[in-house]
């Protein structure tokens, strides 16, 4: 890990820029919501990336033609909070507690490894931070990354 305090936002923006060609090849859109100001964060650049490149790849991936997948980053007094959200399938109720092992995949043999959230997982954790899966409505996955703020008590 190489931790440093950072503004996250250029940092998603560039990594959501590098993914450019390959949501045009798959004839994906996506919706990107970023603060005006500066989110700062204790965080490994090139980690946050890899996040970013695993969840937006699940997202392509599982997304029909013409899908929207959105981006969004929000800053409360309390907390730092990355949403990825598609319109995919989802994720079925019993797969949801396997999603995050190593090697589980529903994807056909030699599409995955397995590894991709696994590997999110363990980098979250690592910046102190947890991460939830939702249902999208009417239908899809979003992925929701929190890391909380350090906090000063009185
Ligand atoms: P891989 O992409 O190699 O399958 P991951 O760890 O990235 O491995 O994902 C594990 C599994 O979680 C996927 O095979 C799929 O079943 C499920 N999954 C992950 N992201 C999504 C998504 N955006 N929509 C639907 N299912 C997903
Ligand atoms: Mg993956």
């Amino acid at each position: 890990q190489n931790m440093s305090e950072a503004n996250i936002v250029p940092i998603i923006r560039d990594a959501i820029n590098l993914l450019d060609p390959t949501f045009k090849k798959n004839n994906i859109h996506y919706k990107i919501s970023l603060p005006q100001n500066e989110v700062l964060l204790r965080a490994d650049t090139i980690q946050l990336t890899q996040v970013i490149f695993n969840l937006v790849l699940n997202a392509i991936y599982f997304s029909p033609a013409e899908g929207t997948i959105g981006i969004s980053l929000k800053e409360n007094r309390q907390e730092i909070v990355l949403k990825i959200a598609d319109e995919g399938p989802g994720i079925s109720p019993e797969n949801l507690n396997k999603i995050f092992q190593p090697f589980f995949t529903t994807k056909p043999v030699g599409d995955g490894s397995g590894l991709g959230l696994s590997v999110v997982h363990g980098i979250i954790k690592g910046h102190g931070g947890t991460i939830d899966y939702k249902a999208n409505q009417p239908t899809g996955a979003v992925f929701i990354i929190t890391f909380p703020k350090k906090t000063l008590n009185h």
